[in-house]
């Protein structure tokens, strides 16, 4: 716990703002539920008051050169760095996740600054001759943005839109989640504290049911970029549609696993293992489906339980943790009911599916690593977004099955295969429905390619030159040449 209470604020207009209503919330620890913060809470008028100097500022940050822009993004990532550790532990302790993931987290976002502060200098136009015309295009930033992020990457998922949106010339008013502000926020002033103009970067809190709707709904804004549940992704279509208001959504997974019969088991179950239950499970692109070849299953589910079961668990702020608690109770809770459903439904349970035992386990939302054996598609777990640390197993006789059942969700986010065989892997890629396929690799998030979802994971992609794109609207000038 920090010595002393942290205060946070809101960021409009470049000041350190409190909410209108003089309103504040206090964070609490998912470890001890210790207080750590307060936040102030906004309301529709202090998220109005953002957007309004999110448009003040847009005319002259869209015609600030690109050259500028990256300089005060370079100059923003390298404040990070040096706030690492600052940020992290405020991350650990609003959030819960360890410290060396929450480090991580932090100069991961540093990095998104640094690579579209370059990208953003490629933001090129084309030129077209026709006849006695030419026609020229030109990519432009799409105006405000308006960010919405929720609590299980807060400061990462944030970076990845602040940088590109910023690098396009846009001005943006950002609305973390609630109950995890607090890092994010610290992460928007470095852009101020880098020389960004008042204005051009804008943090306002609250619920999102008002704040939120507020960006969504307000005319000012001209594009919404949301990760977050499917849910709120879908309220939020239905309702920028009324403005034909240009949306990015990353939304909810349901990622399938394949283990092929000529998989390297070891690298598989190691793979699995870290991509099942690292920050809880709490990962849109985490595994929760394994789908193992009759052959190897039984080999691979062992190996699978001798890497969860060498896994520390505990307070995030402990040196040598590997799992922290869950982010929430309600999060807990969904993850209990989708394990006792599954039980019930047949399957067998091979460790965890509770909470871990002792003192310092007391208070926080802990639960132990689940792996699950003889599940299948009738049960929850299997068909909906659990977002907790289980990895239940089910066994596959063709890959033509495997992929069948890896396809048979509405989610669309991630795949992940591991087979040896080059064939193998290109068939099985190809028909997978996801936007990001993992062939023995379980991360599909790569700073430079495009990240995103099929079916009901999302519209747009994210990262790359693609991330760029999700903020510039492209304009067709036709010049004449007869009078
Ligand atoms: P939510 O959808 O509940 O919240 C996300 C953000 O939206 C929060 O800031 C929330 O505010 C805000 N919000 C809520 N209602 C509205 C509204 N009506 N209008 C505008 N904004 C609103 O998601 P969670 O925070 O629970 O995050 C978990 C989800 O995020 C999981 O389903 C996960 O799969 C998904 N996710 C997807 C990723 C991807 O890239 N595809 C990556 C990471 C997570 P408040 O906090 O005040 O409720």
């Amino acid at each position: 716990m920090l010595d002393t209470m942290y205060h946070s604020y809101m960021l409009i207009d470049g000041e350190q703002v409190q909410a209108l209503s003089g309103r504040v919330d206090v964070i609490y620890n998912p470890a001890s539920q210790e207080p750590v913060g307060e936040v102030p809470v906004g309301s529709r008028q202090d998220a109005r008051l953002a957007l309004q100097a999110a448009r003040r500022a847009f005319p002259a940050w869209s015609e600030t050169s690109c050259q500028k822009r990256a300089e005060i993004l370079h100059e923003a990532a390298d404040l990070v760095r040096e706030r690492t550790d600052r940020i992290a532990r405020l991350l650990t302790q609003e959030q819960g996740k360890p410290l060396k993931n929450a480090r991580a987290e932090v100069r991961s976002s540093a990095d998104m600054l640094d690579y579209y502060a370059e990208e953003g200098k490629r933001n090129f136009g084309e030129w077209m001759a026709s006849g006695q015309s030419r026609s020229i295009v030109l990519k432009q930033p799409v105006g405000v943005a308006a960010l919405i992020t929720p609590w299980n990457f807060p400061v990462d998922l944030l970076a990845w839109k602040v940088a590109p949106a910023l690098a396009a010339g846009c001005t943006f008013v950002a609305k973390p989640p609630s109950k995890a502000p607090i890092a994010a926020t610290e992460f928007v002033k470095t852009l101020i504290d880098a020389g960004l103009p008042p204005g051009a970067a804008n943090v306002v809190h609250g619920p999102g049911s008002e704040v939120g709707a507020e960006l969504v709904q307000s005319p000012i804004s001209r594009k919404i970029a949301f990760t977050g549940e499917t849910k709120t992704g879908r309220w939020i279509m239905a309702h920028a549609a009324g403005q034909i208001k240009r949306v990015s959504l990353e939304l909810g997974g349901q990622s399938p696993f394949i283990v092929c019969q000529d998989a390297d088991l070891e690298k598989a179950a190691s793979a699995c293992t870290q991509r099942a239950f690292s920050n809880m499970g709490q990962i849109c692109i985490s595994v929760n489906r394994i789908y193992a070849a009759e052959e190897i299953a039984d080999q691979f589910t062992a190996k699978l339980l001798e890497h969860t079961q060498r896994l520390r668990i505990g307070n995030g702020l402990e040196p040598d943790v590997d799992l922290g608690p869950m982010f929430s109770e309600a999060q807990r809770e969904k993850t209990r009911e989708h394990v006792a459903d599954a039980l019930a439904k047949g399957a067998s349970l091979l460790c965890g599916g509770r909470e871990p035992e002792g003192r310092a386990f007391e208070k926080g939302f802990f639960y132990l690593p689940t792996v699950l054996d003889n599940v299948d598609h009738s049960m929850r777990i299997m068909r909906e977004e659990t977002f907790g640390p289980v990895a239940p197993i089910m066994r596959f006789k063709t890959l033509e099955e495997a992929i069948a059942l890896a396809n048979d969700t509405e989610f669309g986010l991630a795949a992940y295969i591991f087979t040896r065989d080059l064939k193998t892997a290109i068939f099985a890629s190809e028909r997978l429905e996801a936007g990001g396929i993992g062939v023995n690799v379980n991360n599909v998030v790569d700073i430079q390619a495009p990240f995103g979802g099929w079916k009901q994971s999302g519209l747009g992609r994210e990262l790359g030159h693609y991330g760029l794109e999700a903020y510039l609207e492209t304009k067709h000038i036709r010049l004449g040449f007869e009078m």
